[in-house]
């Protein structure tokens, strides 16, 4: 017995460290990508020289891009299973994702509620920000990002929505396949994967409805802390529940 005490110590040990890579990495990453782009800029460089630091900076990127799919709220401290307000957790993911939704002339709309759900409030904003994440780098030239709150039955549904390129039925299959992603260096492929893995243990559900040019839809259930939200909207709103 004491020796499988002092091995989950060890486990949440490294559990830690796990958490506080992403913030002690970052940084010397990105020192590193800042003093590549200035020697691009040198006149000294030969071009083939500069090839190799682009493919440096764009290693860095793809190192970047790993950690934020999987590690953007990481925190050092330990998690713990609590109730989350699904309202809070969107806009606390809205706020860091503006800027990169700025950049795409991307409008966010939003029809949000205050139910609860329950699971672990760093791994629940990873899973919204992946799929959110992929909805605004699905709009290049600009559209609109919906995120809608309602109760569905006894689950509260995060409904996803995006005016962009949209998935093809092969697509939409292998979407969470690790490594797969149609974005070449800029992608990871794990992004979702990341977000299946998520739902699954809040024994939640996802669902996808994608047309190509259309834009995709993204459905997530989680089952509803009380019972009294879904009875009380259920009442009185049966008729204005999506799906
Ligand atoms: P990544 O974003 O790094 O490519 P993901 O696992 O997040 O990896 O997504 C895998 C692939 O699924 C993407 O490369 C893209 O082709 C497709 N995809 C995911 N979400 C959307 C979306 N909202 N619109 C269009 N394609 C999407
Ligand atoms: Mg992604």
């Amino acid at each position: 017995l004491r020796r499988r005490i002092i091995r989950a110590e060890k486990m949440e040990v490294v559990g830690h460290l796990a958490a506080s890579i992403s913030h002690e990495v970052r940084n010397p990453l990105t020192v590193s990508r800042g003093f590549m782009q200035l020697l691009l800029q040198s006149e000294r460089m030969n071009y083939k020289d500069k090839q190799y630091i682009q493919i440096a900076i764009e290693e860095i990127d793809r190192a970047e891009a790993i950690i934020t799919d999987y590690l953007t709220f990481a925190k050092p401290a330990p998690e713990h299973v609590e109730k989350l307000n699904v309202k809070t957790e969107i806009e606390r993911v809205i706020d860091i994702l503006r800027p990169l939704a700025n950049m795409n002339s991307i409008e966010i709309q939003t029809s949000l509620l205050p139910f609860a759900v329950k699971g672990e409030r760093q791994k629940f904003q990873q899973c919204l920000l992946n799929v959110m994440k992929n909805a605004i780098e699905a709009m290049p030239n600009g559209g609109t990002l919906r995120i809608n709150v309602s109760i569905d039955k006894d689950y509260v549904l995060i409904h996803i929505s995006d005016t962009g390129v949209g998935m093809t039925k092969d697509q939409i299959e292998r979407l969470g396949e690790p490594y797969f992603t149609t974005k070449g260096a800029k992608g990871t492929g794990l992004g979702m994967m990341v977000v299946y893995r998520i739902v699954e243990t809040m024994k939640g559900d996802l669902f996808i409805h994608s047309e190509v040019g259309e834009g995709t839809d993204v459905y997530m259930y989680f089952p509803s802390y009380y019972k009294s939200d879904v009875e009380k909207f259920s009442q009185k709103n049966e008729k204005a529940i999506p799906i």
